[in-house]
């Protein structure tokens, strides 16, 4: 079955999410209060509405509980993403996906009970600012406070060397679980793959252990 999808707010973030679902072939209805901006969305989502969703009885003559999954991307104006938030969960919206402008309104959000926050100029930032301050790092997933997803690009150090060799796994308590080269991927890499200069190894583990193999690459 065909998921059914709403979007709330069709500003970058929003508009990007209704744009990529559509183009996914789902089903979205893209609902904004700003009629220019719901205009722009007319061709795009498979039903374009221009709504206050603060307003309890307008979600309900929207039928908005029968959707699988709303999704708020209501940016500056936090009064109406809580209240939105709130109103969605109360018509009984099983899951409902919230953007939070900064870690105060994120908890709120979980406190009325988001069922996913997400904070993607925070995110963003600190996957950039990772980036930028080590050389072989080239992006990184967070899984939690403490663990992360790494790419690293294999330099002079690593490079020429078999897992083995390498003993990562026992030396810093960390995971190669796949190695990128070229347009290859190597998942589940074998103990002796060798590897070649410019491999770019995909790292599991807890962030202080990364942090030590990486530092001790340069
Ligand atoms: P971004 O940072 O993702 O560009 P914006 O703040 O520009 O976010 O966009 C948020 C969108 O949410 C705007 O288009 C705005 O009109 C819409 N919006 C704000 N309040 C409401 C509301 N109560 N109901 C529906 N849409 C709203």
């Amino acid at each position: 079955m065909k998921k059914e999808f709403v979007v709330i707010g069709l500003g970058r973030f929003g508009g990007s999410i209704c744009r990529e679902l559509s183009e996914q072939g789902m089903e979205v209805m893209a609902i904004d209060i700003d009629e220019d901006r719901v205009n722009e969305f007319a061709s795009i989502a498979s039903h374009a509405v221009v709504a206050d969703t603060t307003d309890e009885s307008v979600l309900k003559s929207l039928g908005i509980r029968n959707f699988d999954h709303v999704i708020v991307a209501i940016g500056d104006d936090i009064q109406s993403s809580i209240l939105t938030t709130l109103m969605l969960k109360e018509v009984g919206v099983k899951k409902v996906t919230a953007k939070a402008q900064n870690d105060y309104h994120e908890k709120v959000l979980i406190k009325i009970g988001a069922d996913q926050v997400v904070h993607p100029e925070r995110d963003m930032g600190r996957r950039i600012a990772n980036n930028i301050v080590s050389n072989n790092v080239l992006d990184y997933l967070e899984l939690s406070d403490e663990h992360s997803i790494v790419e690293i690009v294999a330099n002079e150090s690593l490079a020429g060397n078999t897992l083995i060799d390498l003993d990562i796994r026992a030396r810093y308590g960390i995971n190669i679980v796949a190695i990128k080269r070229g347009k290859e991927i190597l998942v589940s890499p074998q103990a002796a793959e060798p590897i070649l200069l410019k491999d770019i190894l995909i790292v599991i583990g807890a962030d202080k252990d990364i942090d030590r193999f990486e530092k001790k690459m340069n």
